[in-house]
C-alpha cells in the first residue's frame, strides 16, 4: 500500500521565539509539496505561536503526560497540547526512554493519553549499538513494540511508528538501506499482529541522522514510509530538501 508519506521534525530542546521564521519558511515548502504530510514538534513553550502561525504543517508535542491534570509539576498534559492546537505528539523518544527512565509501559499509557485528547501519536522505537552488535535489534524493538503500542480501540488510525537506531541519532551514522528495509518489514509484520488488516495503515518512519543528502535514499527503503528528523529539521534549507525528497519519491 502506497501511504502518504509523513516527515516530522523534532527541535528537541531548540528554538525560540525567533526561530518561528523558520518554522514558517517550512510551512511554505510543506505548501509546495502537498503529496507529503508535514509536522514539526518545538518545545511546549513554541507549540501555541507555531500552530496559530502554521497553515501547511502539524504542530505537535515531543511528550505528554498520562494524566490529563494534576500535581505534576513540570510536566504537560495530552488536552492542554490539544488545547494549544496541537494535533499529534511523540513519545517514547529514545533520549525520553534513556534520560527520564520511561518504560515501554508508560510510553503506551502516554500513548493512549494522547489518542484519548484526540491527537495522533507518533511511537518511537529502537536498539542501542550493543543490542545490535550482539544481533538483538529487531527482537529489542518487537520488544518495545509489544510494550508501548496503544491498544484503544482505533489507535491504528492515528498511529505512526518511528523506528530510530539509539546509535544513528545525532551521530551522523545511519544504518545500510537493506538493514532500514529489514527491520521496517519486522515493524509492518508486527503491525499486522496487533492491528490487523488496520495496521498496513500504519507510517512506519526512519529516525537517525536523516540529512538532505541522505534522505532520497533512506526514503526509499523498503517499507520506509516518511521520517522524523531532528538536526536537519532545525533550518528551513535542510527540512524543505527533505520533504522536497519524499515528494519526489511520490511523483517518481
Ligand atoms: C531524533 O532525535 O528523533 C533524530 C532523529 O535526531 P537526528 O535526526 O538529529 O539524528
Amino acid at each position: 500500500m502506497a501511504l502518504r508519506p509523513l516527515i516530522v521534525g523534532n527541535w528537541k530542546m531548540n528554538g525560540t521565539r525567533a526561530t518561528l521564521a523558520e518554522a514558517r519558511a517550512i510551512d511554505r515548502a510543506a505548501a509546495r509539496h502537498p503529496a507529503v504530510e508535514v509536522g514539526l514538534a518545538p518545545s511546549f513553550t513554541l507549540v501555541m505561536a507555531m500552530a496559530e502561525a502554521a497553515q501547511d504543517i502539524a504542530v505537535g508535542g515531543q511528550d505528554c503526560h498520562v494524566k490529563p491534570s494534576g500535581a505534576f509539576t513540570g510536566d504537560v498534559a495530552a488536552a492542554q497540547l490539544a488545547d494549544a492546537g496541537a494535533s499529534f505528539a511523540i513519545v517514547g523518544h529514545s533520549e525520553r526512554r534513556a534520560l527520564h527512565g520511561e518504560s515501554d509501559a508508560l510510553v503506551q499509557a502516554k500513548a493512549e493519553a494522547a489518542l484519548g485528547e484526540g491527537l495522533a501519536v507518533i511511537v518511537c522505537v529502537g536498539e542501542t549499538e550493543a543490542e545490535r552488535d550482539a544481533g538483538q535489534a529487531e527482537a529489542v524493538v518487537a520488544g518495545q513494540l509489544a510494550g508501548s503500542l496503544p491498544t484503544a480501540e482505533g489507535a491504528a488510525a492515528r498511529l505512526a511508528v518511528a523506528y530510530e537506531p539509539v546509535w544513528a541519532i545525532g551521530t551522523g551514522r545511519v544504518p545500510s538501506v537493506d538493514d532500514v528495509g529489514a527491520m521496517h518489514r519486522a515493524i509492518r509484520a508486527r503491525l499486522g499482529a496487533a492491528y490487523g488488516e488496520a495496521g498496513a495503515a500504519v507510517r512506519i518512519l526512519y529516525g537517525g541522522s536523516v540529512n538532505a543528502a541522505n534522505a532520497a535514499e533512506l526514503l526509499a527503503a523498503d517499507e520506509v514510509s516518511g521520517a522524523l528528523v531532528g538536526g536537519a529539521s532545525l533550518t528551513a534549507e535542510s527540512f524543505s530538501a527533505i520533504i522536497a525528497a519524499a515528494a519526489q519519491q511520490q511523483d517518481g
